[in-house]
């Protein structure tokens, strides 16, 4: 990536009809940049549509990602339930492939009870199993763990960068209003930067230079994220947020997850260029 874009978790609320291809059109309307492609309840874009998705964003310059379901446990105690998360990400990756999307993003698992590290050597386990399946498809998109809201939910800020380097062809989501929600912290220039150099110390520059960030208001309480918010409503400091990003010249996608949606990513790009201008 070459810049910083900005763009909307699925469809915008001011679609029309709210089809994927109309989706992308009216993000590249609104003059965002990207969009992800929203799987979450299941994948149920077939090849034709995926194809005619890819064919839409590569001529409305849209860069696309996808979310795989939610319904994935890598630390599920049952191997059925491993099965079939592997396939819901198999699945995700296959279909984002073809829609030309760069990245899947997936939340990896529950503790479930487990301690941290053992936890983290079952998802290791098998997430690298999916990993060897995707590159003897010959599928090359980035698989990307995402940074967790809740103490519940496998996916702190280290863990996932651990993965990231371990595993060949993970990258992180960085999901800083979830990392916020989960720690009571990072909502400060400084806090941001650290974050940051975190990632470039562990992971490289080409980390930065390649980053997928989910962002939004927050809502939490002692056991974490409870919903997302609009940034007017949340004490999310976004404007902290997007000087780090200028400053450490972070490159990729932001996807806007805020109920509102356009809204808040048109707000986050409008800050962003603003200090980028201003220098
Ligand atoms: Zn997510």
């Amino acid at each position: 990536m070459d810049r910083l874009l900005f763009g909307t978790a699925g469809i915008p609320h001011s679609t029309k009809a709210k089809t994927t291809p109309d989706g992308i059109r009216r993000v590249a309307e609104l003059g965002l940049g990207c969009m992800e492609l929203e799987f979450v309840r299941g994948v149920r874009m077939n090849v034709a549509g995926a194809t005619l998705v890819a064919d839409v964003a590569t001529k409305a310059g849209i860069k696309l990602s996808a979310h795989a379901p939610y319904y994935i446990n890598f630390n599920a105690h049952e191997p059925e339930k491993i099965t079939a998360s592997q396939e819901r990400l198999l699945q995700t990756a296959r279909i984002a492939s073809i829609c030309g999307a760069q990245s899947v993003v997936f939340h990896p698992a529950f503790y479930l009870g487990d301690p941290p590290e053992i936890a983290y050597a079952t998802v290791r386990k098998y997430l690298k199993e999916v990993m060897d399946k995707l590159r003897r498809e010959n599928i090359r998109l980035t698989i990307r763990p995402e940074v967790m809201g809740k103490p519940s939910q496998f996916g702190t800020l280290e863990e996932i960068l651990r993965l990231s380097g371990e595993i060949e062809g993970l990258s992180p989501c960085v999901d800083f209003a979830h990392w916020h929600a989960r720690s009571g912290a990072f909502n400060s220039y400084p806090e941001f930067a650290a974050l940051l150099s975190q990632v470039k110390d562990k992971l490289g520059r080409a980390a930065l230079d390649d980053m997928h960030i989910h962002f939004s208001g927050i809502n939490y309480g002692a056991k974490g994220e409870k919903n997302h918010l609009n940034f007017a409503e949340a004490d999310l400091n976004y404007k902290e947020l997007l000087r780090a990003l200028k400053d450490y010249e972070v490159k990729g996608l932001v996807i806007c997850e805020s109920p509102n949606l356009e809204e808040d990513a048109l707000l986050l790009q409008k800050t962003y260029n603003e200090l980028v201008k201003t220098g």
